[in-house]
């Protein structure tokens, strides 16, 4: 009888696509009864366009989660209408924190500048969790060569109690990102020419000099490296996911 645990239903993805190109995991996962409801989620961010041009080749229908902060940058929200619109991206979901939570945690918008886990607790976390509620595995565009939490990353990760998380760009390396834009003549993100080679909200990123590590920027000067978007049976956990 077939192991259906969460673990061996990820292991047995990953042995399955293990020699796929990152469009054929995209493809197959939209499409695998292993996977069941799946979406995309993007920050429209540096890199993002290189996922979002894949789904609108392979299934422009797929539902987009894009989470709006309310502290991104204006040339985010302007990136993504405008990438929405020319890739004929169809179901793109713009979610917000709960509007009463925000109002009672972070009434003036300065909860980032004492408390940033909560803020993106209540801005970035919370608000996904609601949104991923009705999915069974969701799309990211992270890598490995972007921090050593990442590593390991595989194609296909567990995320208990009962989600998967689908990594189609998981193997590729900073060049391969920019010539996918190049030979494909994508958008760019207007303030990657300004210095931001990783872009997330306003007050939380800065630009980064040449020779630094490419998300230097994000939460400078803090341990903070990623949004805490990860759920262990139902609660939040920080840095990388047990495997
Ligand atoms: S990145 Fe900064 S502003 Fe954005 S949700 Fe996190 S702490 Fe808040």
């Amino acid at each position: 009888m077939l192991d259906d645990t969460l673990d061996s239903r990820a292991a047995r993805l990953n042995d399955r696509y293990r020699h796929h190109a990152a469009t054929e995991v995209l493809r197959r996962a939209v499409s695998d009864p292993d996977l069941g409801r799946v979406a995309l989620v993007s920050s429209f961010g540096a890199e993002s366009v290189v996922l979002l041009h894949m789904v609108s080749r392979v299934a422009p229908g797929l539902p987009v989660l894009f989470i709006d902060t309310q502290m991104l940058f204006p040339e985010t929200l302007e990136y993504q209408r405008d990438v929405s619109a020319r890739l004929g991206l169809t179901n793109v979901q713009v979610i917000r924190a709960d509007q009463t939570q925000v109002a009672r945690q972070d009434p003036d918008g300065t909860l980032h500048q004492f408390d940033a886990n909560a803020c993106c607790d209540l801005r970035k976390t919370v608000p996904l969790e609601g949104a991923l509620s009705g999915y069974d595995a969701w799309i990211t565009g992270r890598k490995r060569f972007q921090n050593n939490d990442r590593a390991a990353l595989e194609f296909f990760e567990p995320e208990p109690p009962s989600r998967l998380r689908i990594n189609p760009l998981a193997h590729w390396r900073a060049e391969d990102v920019q010539e996918y834009m190049v030979e494909n003549n994508l958008p760019r993100h207007p303030l990657v020419a300004k210095g931001y080679p990783s872009i997330g909200c306003a007050p939380c990123t800065s630009p980064v000099k040449p020779g630094e590590d490419p998300r230097a920027g994000r939460w400078r000067g803090s341990d903070k490296t990623e949004c805490g978007i990860h759920f262990i049976g139902g609660k939040i956990v920080r840095g990388k996911v047990p495997a």
